[in-house]
């Protein structure tokens, strides 16, 4: 696995590898989309649209290379996430998070984001350095999830997705100056432009 940052993982790929992230990234939403600007609604208890809705967007953030990936990335006003830090763990899915404590303690650590130009647009992002989480699975089980690290700072990146907010919103000024520089609309070179 290559390094981590934030939502990306930056690694070489392969051609066809590559082609699949590509094709995944077409199906997420890009900035300035206003759908990355909404709430995402609370999910109705026992919807049988959960599992299919959470092994879609596990596909897309495991071909696009994240790490994580909220439901309006792609189009849906939804609260649920999934997540996977590391390809040896398992994808967890939540739907409804709600976060029940966060550590007062915080760190500032490079994110990118798969509706921010993937890999391209990097920001430092100072966030809790740990948090408890309370959720459902797309089966309807119970779960409380106590992250710190890698995790924690993911979780708290995809839950911002819920609420409309980027991390633009959540760094420097300098940050957000070179991020929007990067992201003004550029002439149109292929199907990723
Ligand atoms: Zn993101």
């Amino acid at each position: 696995m290559g390094e981590v940052e934030g939502q990306v993982r930056s690694e070489q790929l392969d051609a066809e590898r590559e082609a699949r992230r590509r094709a995944a990234l077409a199906q997420i939403r890009q900035y300035p989309d206003p759908v990355l600007r909404m709430q995402a609604n609370e999910v109705e208890e026992g919807d049988e649209s959960l599992p299919a809705l959470a092994e879609r967007m596990s596909r897309l953030m495991q071909e696009a290379r994240g790490v994580g990936l909220a439901a309006p990335q792609i189009g849906v006003l939804r609260r649920v996430l999934v997540y996977q830090t590391a390809d040896e763990k398992p994808v967890v899915a939540l739907v409804n998070p709600r976060v029940l404590e966060t550590a007062e303690e915080r760190e500032t650590s490079e994110e990118g984001c798969l509706s921010l130009g993937s890999a391209t647009v990097v920001v430092p992002v100072e966030r809790p350095v740990s948090l408890t989480v309370e959720a459902t699975s797309p089966d309807g089980e119970p779960l409380r999830i106590e992250a710190e690290g890698l995790e924690a700072r993911v979780i708290q990146h995809e839950l911002d997705h819920l609420d409309g907010v980027l991390t633009v919103d959540r760094t420097t000024p300098e940050g957000r100056r070179e991020a929007l520089a990067q992201l003004r609309p550029q002439p149109i070179l292929g199907p990723l432009a």
